[in-house]
């Protein structure tokens, strides 16, 4: 059957019986044939596309075969295009086209009698069709299988050669081919073969993906095995790569001359380095560790000055006097040199400050040829400060004694513990007993700091301790140490230290080029009104100001006068404790503090009251029961009428408040504050004392007598009562200070009250 439709020409595109296609169309001549179509030819056109793709198209590049297509939908666009939906619906073959206007063609159609096929044939076709379409499926995992349930139902050969055509993803020019075969089983034909191209095509892809696939795994797994022969390489210690940094460490190792049982760890530790990610934690902290044990002194030792004359000039060279400390140096010293493997003293310097603990410490290393260490212990109540942390604990280090090593950069250094009366013992652990094991010959040979974990051997490492109060050293540490008392200095001695050693000192760090000088009585007054020290380290500060200001004044000058004091150290001057006494119950007595020894003045009064006593002036308890015991002695004895302290409150208080006094060495000038109050008879303000006194009178011997002698010399006080059990101490005493003081002996507060209220 004839019929006429009009044309529309798709290019680029092709549209098989039973597809739709969407379309929106743009240019004015097709939404035109879409309207008429519309209108005149309910809703059909025929479709074809062009032979070739010029621009100028004439009826003779059209096909004779074309798709007469329905318009499903049709929607009008804002933008003027037209959204069409064609669904292709049969093949017809083209009589002839027509221009239908000037840009329209029409043609002329007819419909396609197709020959009888075999049924047979037909069904045989079908199902390989649809067999392929499946292993086409199958093959390509990423194609839907929707298609197979539209195929379900029973449809003709030629429907179903158009459904696969679509569904298959052939280019336009094969799709045009399709288009223009009429015959369904010749199209059937040849899409059996186009569907076996494309399961060749997807089984191709699958190999290569497989193989790329296979190629990477290929490459992972040399990559690990690589990796992994790295490993096993490190560990045997075949690796040759090794970083710069293993290598030193390797070589510093091989150069240490230290236990191999030590040496076997540290290798360990080294190789455990060249393992390690070096991006992880582990690596600094490993690395750190190694810094720390390798650079130790296992075995660098000073060689000691065992010239014992040369030893004893170097260190007259520095200090002034301490002949008992260098005595003993010298004696070490002569010992050693018959004895190479003498251990060396553990020595304590006991002594208030600016006596010259510290400073002769570091002159014994120097005249030893040994280097020197201060480690100062004061408030130090953790044992792990001393001996290290365990290198598990963040931030952990080693203690002090092997950071001191490892600064001196030898095994055999003077190490000062500074103030080791000054440790505190609390939860964190006791200090004092954890010094010991380090001080201790019998076991520091073998000394093993928590962090470097390896035994270190400290036994020809030099102790000095130092401390201010012997009282305080814990008495198991005291046991082991050689105790060496550093006075205080007297007047005298002062100023010889400071024209001999303190301003010779100045003038050297200066560069002087002439010496500056101060005469006695300057220099006396300076000591006395400008410095109130058992040492000599404020007169050595005040020097230092003083020459620094001569010598840098308008007209500089090279001694130090009066004048200079009161002009440079207007803030620096303090008059000494012992001003006159000018009233009843006042008594000096002689104390010691940490400080050194000092004159306390003791202070009585009575007024009425109740039969009480206060005390004042941070006394401690033993001198609270000084005072009970001097009270009962005084009324037991019946040197005062009984009658007088009734109905009384007495008031005793010790001057300086803030200085807490603890010692029971009071006990004399108690008795005799409350006599003199009482009796009202004045004494002398050159009168000091000092003596615990029993309910008998007895007076027993004190600690410190030399400070005590040496604080009342320098604070101008003439006569002093001390216990006669401590005569034996005189000789230690000063030669300057005995002739200056009047010492009496007393064993019994009876000759005190004879002398003093008996007149
Ligand atoms: P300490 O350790 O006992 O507190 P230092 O050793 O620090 O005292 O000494 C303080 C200052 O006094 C230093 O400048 C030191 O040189 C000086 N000095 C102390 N004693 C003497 C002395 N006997 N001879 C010379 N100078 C001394």
């Amino acid at each position: 059957m004839n019929f006429t439709l009009l044309v529309m020409l798709l290019k680029d595109l092709v549209i098989l019986p039973f597809q739709e296609i969407k379309l929106e169309l743009k240019d004015e001549t097709s939404k035109k044939i879409i309207k008429l179509a519309s209108k005149k030819y309910s809703s059909r056109i025929l479709v074809v596309s062009p032979l070739n793709n010029s621009k100028e198209i004439t009826t003779s590049d059209l096909p004779q075969v074309g798709v007469v297509a329905y318009i499903k939908n049709k929607m009008e666009l804002s933008n003027g295009n037209i959204r069409i939906t064609l669904r292709g619906e049969k093949r017809v073959r083209i009589i002839n086209y027509e221009a239908f206007t000037d840009e329209v063609l029409d043609a002329l159609v007819t419909d396609i009698i197709l020959p009888n096929y075999a049924s047979l044939n037909e069904e045989v076709m079908k199902k390989k069709l649809k067999n392929s379409l499946n292993d086409y499926i199958e093959s390509s995992p990423s194609i839907s299988n929707s298609i197979l349930k539209t195929l379900e139902d029973d449809h003709d050969l030629g429907f179903l050669t158009d459904a696969i055509t679509t569904f298959l993803p052939l280019n336009t020019d094969k799709k045009l081919e399709y288009m223009a075969e009429v015959n369904s089983e010749k199209r059937a034909v040849k899409l059996l073969n186009d569907i076996s191209i494309q399961i060749k095509q997807n089984e191709l892809e699958e190999k290569i993906d497989s193989n790329v696939q296979m190629n990477l795994a290929k490459e992972q797994e040399e990559y690990y095995l690589k990796e992994k022969i790295k490993e096993i390489e490190k560990t045997l210690g075949l690796n040759n790569t090794q970083s710069e940094e293993v290598k030193k460490y390797y070589e510093k190792l091989d150069k240490l001359n230290i236990d191999s049982k030590s040496k076997e760890k540290i290798k360990l530790e080294i190789k455990k380095l060249e393992r390690i990610n070096s991006s992880s934690p582990e690596e600094a902290v490993l690395r750190n560790y190694l810094d720390w044990i390798l650079n130790l002194p296992w075995n660098n030792v000073s060689k000691e000055n065992l010239n014992s004359p040369k030893v004893l000039t170097s260190l007259n060279k520095t200090h002034y006097g301490l002949d008992n400390i260098k005595d003993k140096i010298v004696d070490y010293v002569n010992l050693k040199k018959i004895n190479n493997e003498l251990k060396s003293p553990v020595i304590c310097l006991v002594g208030p400050p600016g006596v010259g603990k510290t400073t002769i410490a570091s002159s014994i290393a120097s005249s030893l040829n040994r280097e020197f260490y201060k480690i100062s212990v004061g408030g130090l109540n953790d044992s792990t400060e001393l001996i290290g942390s365990r290198r598990t604990y963040l931030g952990a280090l080693p203690g002090k004694i092997m950071q001191a090593l490892r600064k001196c950069g030898t095994k055999n250094p003077v190490i000062l513990i500074d103030e080791v009366d000054k440790m505190v013992k609390d939860y964190k652990g006791d200090p004092a007993s954890t010094l010991l094991d380090i001080l201790d010959t019998n076991q520091n040979k073998t000394f093993v700091d928590n962090y470097i974990e390896e035994p270190f051997d400290l036994s020809q490492v030099f102790f000095i301790l130092t401390a201010n109060d012997v009282n305080l050293i814990p008495d198991t540490l005291l046991d082991r140490l050689e105790v060496i008392n550093l006075a205080s200095y007297t007047v005298f001695e002062k100023m010889d230290i400071a024209k001999k050693y303190l301003l010779p000192s100045i003038d050297e760090e200066f560069k002087l080029s002439k010496k500056v000088s101060i005469k006695d009585d300057v220099l006396m007054s300076l000591i006395n009104d400008y410095t109130k020290e058992a040492g000599v380290r404020n007169l050595a500060r005040v020097l230092k100001l003083l020459v620094t200001k001569i010598i840098t004044s308008k007209n500089a000058k090279y001694q130090i006068t009066k004048n200079d004091l009161d002009k440079y150290l207007q803030n620096e001057n303090i008059t000494l404790e012992n001003t006159e006494i000018k009233e009843v119950g006042v008594v000096n007595a002689l104390a010691v503090t940490n400080l050194g020894g000092t004159i306390l003045r003791v202070e009585a009064s009575i007024y009425p009251g109740s039969d009480d006593v206060i005390v004042t002036g941070s006394l401690g308890d033993t001198l609270k029961e000084s005072i009970k015991v001097a009270i009962s002695y005084i009324k037991e004895k019946g040197y005062l009428d009984s009658e007088l302290l009734n109905n009384k409150t007495l008031h005793i208080h010790m001057r300086d408040t803030a200085t807490k006094k603890e010692g029971p060495s009071c006990g004399v000038s108690i008795i005799t504050v409350i006599l003199s109050r009482i009796l009202n008879i004045k004494i002398s303000e050159k009168i000091a004392m000092t003596g615990e006194v029993t309910l008998k009178g007895d007076i027993l011997r004190v600690g410190g007598l030399k400070e005590k002698l040496i604080a009342a010399y320098n604070t101008g006080i003439s006569v002093v009562y001390i216990p006669k059990d401590n005569a034996s101490d005189l000789k230690s005493i000063p030669k300057e200070v005995l002739d200056n003081l009047k010492i009496k002996l007393v064993s019994n507060y009876q000759t005190i009250y004879e002398d003093l209220f008996q007149k």
